[in-house]
C-alpha cells in the first residue's frame, strides 16, 4: 500500500514550501487509496512543539488535508531509535567512539592543512582496546568502506555517492540522543512508508539514511526529491514573496481551493492542465509527473486562481467565507435577493475576499466625493436624474429586469445613448465612472436609498456651482 508521510521540524508556522511538500505526499496517497501520515519531528528542538504542531494541523484543516492515524512525536520515541541503536551495536554494525570534541577538531584541521576533506578517521572502527576513562562516547554506524551508494531518485534519477565520500557517521550522541537521519530512517521503516516526497535539501541526507536501512534491515523507500521554490527572479523564497505562513493567505483573502491548485502546480504538471480541484487532484496525482526544475512562484498566477475560484463561488458560499472578513453590518441588513446581486456583481471583478469585502463596504456606503470630470454634458446629466427622480417608483425595485426596463424606457423616450443615462446615474449612486452595474447598484441600495443618493448628489452639484459661480 502507497504510505507517505508528511514529517515537519516544529518550527511555528507552516509556510508555503511545507503545505507543497505535505499536498504532493497526500496527494500521493489519495490518488491510490494509501495512508498518508503526520509525524513532528521534534527530537532536538526547544521550540514550542504543541503550539508549531497545532498550526500545522489548523492549516490542513483549512485546506482539507486529512491524517491517518494517530499523530507521531519523535520526541516521545526514544526508548524505540535506542532499541535500535543497541541493536546494530549488538550486530557489530555499529560502534562506540572515544574520540573528544577537540580530538576530532584536531583531526580535522591536519586533514585540511594537507588540503583532504576533514573526515573521521574511522580509528575506533575495530577498537578492542579499553575504552579511555571520562569520554561519553557516541554511536557511529560502520558505512561501507568501498563501492557506492545508489538509489534511483524518482525526481533527480539516478543517484549514486562513493563510499569514501561517506564516513562512519554519529547515529547517537554522547548524551544517547539518536541522530537525526537514525531517527528518520526508523521512523520511516516502522511506519511502513513507501514513498517519501520531500524537498530538494534532504537530498544529501538520503544516502546516510540508505546505509541505515541496510544496516538495520529495512525495505528502502522510493524518494522523491522536489527542487525548491523561487521567486520570479530566480531566488530563493522570501517572506515579502509569499514564503509567509499558509494561514496568512486566509487572511488575505485567498481560498484554500486556489491556494491548493497554485501549489500543486508548483512542480507537478498534468497535460496542460491549470485548474485542478481537489477532486482531480487526487485523480491524477502521480509523483512521476514531478518536474525536475525548480518551480517558480508567481503571485501574479496565484491572484488569477483565486479570482477564477472567486467567480465560481456561489453566493452562500461566498457570504460564509466573507464572514472573516467583517462585513459591514449594512450587507447583513440587506436582503438575501439584494445581498447574492452584490456578491454577484463584485465576483467577477475580485481577485481576494479582502478585495471584496471592501467591494461591499465602497458600495454600501454613500459616496463622499463624485467624479465629476467624468460627465460631459453635465446639464444633460442633471436633466437625466431629476427626470428619473420623478419617474422611479418602488415598483421598479422589485428586480434588476424591472429596473432594466425603465431605464431602457427612458433612454427610448428621450433618444439618448445608453451611457448617457448609465455615467450619471453610476456617479451619483457610487461617486465613481467604475464600479459595479447600475442595475445592480440600484436594486441592492433599493428605492428609498437609491433617491437619497440621487438627492444628495444633486445637492452637491448645487453647491458646487454655487461656489463656481
Ligand atoms: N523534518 C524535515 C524538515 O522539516 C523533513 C524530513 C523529511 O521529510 O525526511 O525539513
Amino acid at each position: 500500500m502507497v504510505t507517505t508521510r508528511f514529517a515537519p521540524s516544529p518550527t511555528g508556522h507552516l509556510h508555503i514550501g511545507g503545505l507543497r511538500t505535505a499536498l504532493f505526499n497526500y496527494l500521493y496517497a489519495r490518488s491510490c487509496g494509501g495512508r498518508f501520515y503526520l509525524r513532528i519531528e521534534d527530537t532536538d528542538l526547544d521550540r514550542n512543539v504543541k503550539e508549531a504542531t497545532e498550526a500545522i494541523l489548523k492549516a490542513f484543516e483549512w485546506v482539507g488535508l486529512e491524517v491517518d492515524g494517530q499523530i507521531l512525536y519523535q520526541s516521545q520515541r526514544l526508548d524505540i531509535y535506542k532499541r535500535h541503536v543497541q541493536q546494530l551495536l549488538d550486530e557489530g554494525k555499529a560502534y562506540y567512539c572515544y574520540m573528544s570534541k577537540e580530538e576530532l577538531e584536531t583531526l580535522r584541521e591536519t586533514q585540511r592543512a594537507q588540503g583532504l576533506t576533514p573526515r573521521y578517521d574511522r580509528r575506533y572502527r575495530d577498537f578492542k582496546g579499553t575504552p579511555p576513562s571520562g569520554v561519553e562516547p557516541v554511536v557511529r554506524i560502520k558505512a561501507p568502506l568501498n563501492g557506492e551508494v545508489r538509489f534511483k531518485d524518482g525526481v533527480k534519477g539516478e543517484v549514486c555517492v562513493r563510499a569514501e565520500e561517506l564516513d562512519d557517521f554519529v547515529i547517537a550522541r554522547s548524551n544517547g540522543v539518536p541522530t537525526y537521519n537514525f531517527v528518520v530512517t526508523v521512523d520511516d521503516a516502522l511506519m511502513g512508508i513507501s514513498d517519501v516526497i520531500r524537498g530538494d535539501d534532504h537530498l544529501s541526507n538520503t544516502p546516510k539514511q540508505i546505509i541505515l536501512y541496510q544496516a538495520l534491515g529495512f525495505k528502502i523507500p522510493n524518494f522523491y526529491h522536489v527542487p525548491m521554490i523561487l521567486n520570479e527572479q530566480g531566488h530563493k523564497l522570501s517572506k515579502r514573496d509569499g514564503a509567509m505562513g499558509v494561514m496568512d493567505y486566509k487572511a488575505l483573502g485567498y481560498l484554500k481551493e486556489a491556494l491548493l491548485n497554485f501549489l500543486v502546480r508548483l512542480g507537478w504538471s498534468h497535460k496542460d492542465q491549470e485548474i485542478f480541484s481537489l477532486q482531480e487532484m487526487k485523480a491524477f496525482f502521480n509523483p512521476k509527473d514531478l518536474n525536475s526544475a525548480p518551480s517558480c512562484f508567481s503571485p501574479h498566477k496565484l491572484d488569477w486562481l483565486n479570482a477564477h475560484y472567486i467567480k465560481e463561488s456561489p453566493p452562500d458560499l461566498l457570504k460564509a467565507l466573507l464572514a472573516d472578513f467583517n462585513l459591514a453590518a449594512s450587507f447583513n441588513a440587506l436582503g438575501q435577493m439584494q445581498q447574492d446581486t452584490l456578491l454577484e456583481a463584485l465576483k467577477s471583478r475580485a481577485t481576494s475576499l479582502k478585495e471584496m469585502a471592501s467591494g461591499v463596504a465602497k458600495v454600501l456606503s454613500a459616496p463622499t466625493s463624485y467624479a465629476l470630470d467624468k460627465l460631459k454634458n453635465k446639464t444633460q446629466a442633471l436633466e437625466v436624474l431629476k427626470t428619473l427622480l420623478d419617474r422611479f417608483t418602488e415598483q421598479d425595485f422589485i428586480s434588476v429586469e424591472t429596473l432594466d426596463k425603465t431605464l431602457h424606457a427612458l433612454i427610448q423616450d428621450r433618444g439618448l445613448k445608453a451611457g448617457a443615462v448609465l455615467l450619471p446615474l453610476r456617479i451619483a449612486l457610487l461617486g465613481e465612472a467604475g464600479g459595479i452595474g447600475v442595475k445592480e447598484a440600484l436594486f441592492v441600495l433599493g428605492f428609498q436609498q437609491s433617491l437619497d443618493r440621487f438627492k444628495a448628489f444633486l445637492d452637491f452639484v448645487a453647491v458646487a456651482s454655487d461656489e463656481i459661480h
